[in-house]
């Protein structure tokens, strides 16, 4: 069931998603060579508890970081861990949400670690570039079919894999809400898109093969099948009345 929020229900969301973009602009500024993936959880649950909110992954079905940190060939759900240090040339994906008086905000970013290649830069270009493709397309009266279609067009005309197994979703009151938001997908198919739908959009894009391996006995973790780098972008934004949709993840 999808949960059309209210004005003000939308308010409360922009202050959690206002934190939640805040966590992964400052957690972004920290990554450089030398840093450990638990220093980063450690910095961001920190700064997430300092806005008064609290770290929406924390403990979610077990999960044990507040962010997650997901490097080179790991698509998403990485575990911060004290041994997963960065590398210069990596790329790590970081997840962050925050919970404010029982409203969430969840967005993820993509980041350099140190210089990389041109390629690697390219990748997180165009992941990002889909992920605005695929929130210009989440207007009132389009069809869900027609966000995933944005994404996929994008990704796939730069001849790179759109993850198929992990999907964007509605969010609110939980993490996770109807409907799903595939980042593939046609025109003019699926549900309606109405105002106060609130959706993360997050594109999972693979330099390689679409296909993914895991998650193993950690139960989390997600690689790319051919080992190839991914990228992920998301922000979480509210369906609008006219014209494109509400960024709520945004400082
Ligand atoms: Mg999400």
């Amino acid at each position: 069931m999808i949960h059309i929020k209210t004005p003000e229900q939308i308010e409360l969301m922009r202050h959690a998603g206002r934190i939640s973009a805040k966590v992964l602009r400052k957690t972004g500024e920290m990554v450089r060579p030398g840093i450990t993936t638990l220093e980063l959880d450690r910095f961001a649950e920190n700064l997430i508890r300092i806005e008064g909110a609290r770290p929406a992954f924390l403990g979610y079905s077990g999960f044990k970081g507040s962010i997650c940190a997901s490097v080179n060939d790991q698509i998403v759900h990485g575990i911060p861990h004290k041994d997963v240090r960065l590398n210069e040339g990596d790329i790590i994906s970081i997840d962050t949400g925050a919970v404010l008086e029982g409203w969430y905000g969840d967005n993820a970013a993509t980041f350099a670690v140190g210089e990389i290649s041109a390629d690697a830069q390219r990748l997180l270009q165009v992941t990002e570039c889909a992920m605005w493709a695929g929130i210009a397309a989440a207007m009132a009266g389009n069809r869900l079919g027609d966000i995933g279609h944005a994404v996929q067009t994008v990704s796939e005309d730069a001849g790179f894999g759109v993850v198929r197994e992990y999907v964007g979703h509605g969010i609110g009151r939980h993490m996770h809400e109807d409907p799903n938001v595939p980042n593939f997908g046609r025109r003019g198919q699926g549900i309606k898109l109405k105002a106060g739908m609130v959706l993360a959009i997050e594109p999972m894009i693979n330099m390689g093969d679409y296909t993914t391996r895991g998650p193993f006995e950690d139960g989390w973790i997600v690689y790319t099948a051919d080992g190839s780098l991914s990228a992920h972008f998301e922000r979480t934004v509210a369906v609008s009345v006219e014209g494109p949709p509400e960024i709520l993840t945004k400082e």
